[in-house]
């Protein structure tokens, strides 16, 4: 079958939710083009920001990379760089870590590494051992690497000097945390978790996600037509928490019902107004112990590692 849009090559992916039968090149730049929409209509970036993208060496990150590269070429006064956290999770993170750098350098980027180790002094692996000698905490490794995580990237953002900071979440990441929302009882959430995330504190740099409106089996189709490396083994910490379970009932759901995640989106997209207008404005501080912003007196990840004792 010959690709719809170009009409000369053969197709190599059929487009369920558009009907389109599309030729690996079209396919590409279908996607570059979606990307770069995006970043349009949610005014992510300006011409002449500063920008950090979030690679953790995944699918998700580095292809993003490869695409903000070929756009960055367009704006000549725009600033790329990228920045990895390195959890310390031995076996996992220092391959993805690798793959991270070798992908920067093929592209001429700028690559900036920070480390849990350097920041608060103790591996992820260290602190799941410490969990794990302090008997039940009651919190799985997921949360305490996505809290720290978070701050790590934000603090290297900072020190970074950037405008923005671009994190990889695909579109199958943001309907699943809306749903993950929901079945949490937190739906005000949602208010929140934007493509583009308000800058509620000076301390924090803008996140925007230009990767929201492209499915993940699409990020790892450019991948692959591209050839472009990355980790595809999964963290040994990684739970079969309620995710897992959401992420495969949206799959199932896409492929009986074309463009199902995108309606979720949508949706989403539709409620979110009504949801911020009737959610209070949350006021922040600076922690008393780290300074970073937060809703009390201690931020999250100081509490935790304090809970821990070793802060
Ligand atoms: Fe961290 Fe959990 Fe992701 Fe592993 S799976 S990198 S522990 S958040
Ligand atoms: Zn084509
Ligand atoms: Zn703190």
């Amino acid at each position: 079958m010959l690709c719809t849009l170009c009409g000369r090559y053969d197709a190599v992916y059929g487009r369920s939710y558009s009907g389109e039968n599309l030729c690996g090149r079209c396919f590409c730049k279908t996607v570059e083009e979606r990307v770069r929409k995006t970043v349009a209509k949610y005014e992510m970036l300006g011409p002449k920001d500063k920008i950090m993208i979030a690679v953790s060496g995944g699918k998700d990150s580095v292809t993003l990379l490869y695409i903000l590269a070929k756009i960055e070429k367009i704006f000549p006064d725009v600033h790329l760089c990228a920045g990895t956290v390195d959890e310390g999770i031995q076996h996992y993170r220092d391959e993805a870590l690798k793959i991270a750098k070798k992908n920067c350098q093929k592209l001429g980027i700028e690559h900036v590494v920070t480390s849990f180790k350097e920041l608060f002094g103790y591996t992820m692996d260290e602190i799941v051992k410490l969990t794990q000698e302090r008997g039940k905490t009651g919190l799985l490794p997921c949360s305490y690497c996505g809290v720290l995580r978070r701050k790590a990237i934000n603090t290297m953002a900072r020190e970074a000097g950037v405008d923005k900071l671009v994190v990889a979440h695909s579109l199958d990441d943001e309907t699943q945390t809306m749903l993950l929302n929901i079945i949490h009882g937190d739906p005000m959430r949602i208010a929140r978790s934007k493509p583009v995330l308000d800058v509620i504190h000076p301390n924090f740099v803008q996140r925007v996600k230009p990767l929201c409106m492209v499915p993940e089996k699409e990020v790892v189709l450019y991948a692959y037509l591209k050839g472009i490396e990355f980790q595809s083994i999964t963290c040994p910490y990684a739970q079969t928490a309620l995710r897992n379970d959401i992420r495969n009932m949206l799959t199932q759901m896409e492929y009986k019902h074309a463009g199902t995640l995108f309606t979720v989106f949508r949706s989403m997209e539709r409620i979110r107004p009504a949801l911020e207008a009737a959610t209070k404005k949350v006021k922040l501080q600076n922690c008393r112990t780290c300074g970073e912003p937060t809703v009390g007196n201690l931020c999250r990840a100081c509490q935790m590692l304090q809970e821990l004792g070793i802060q």
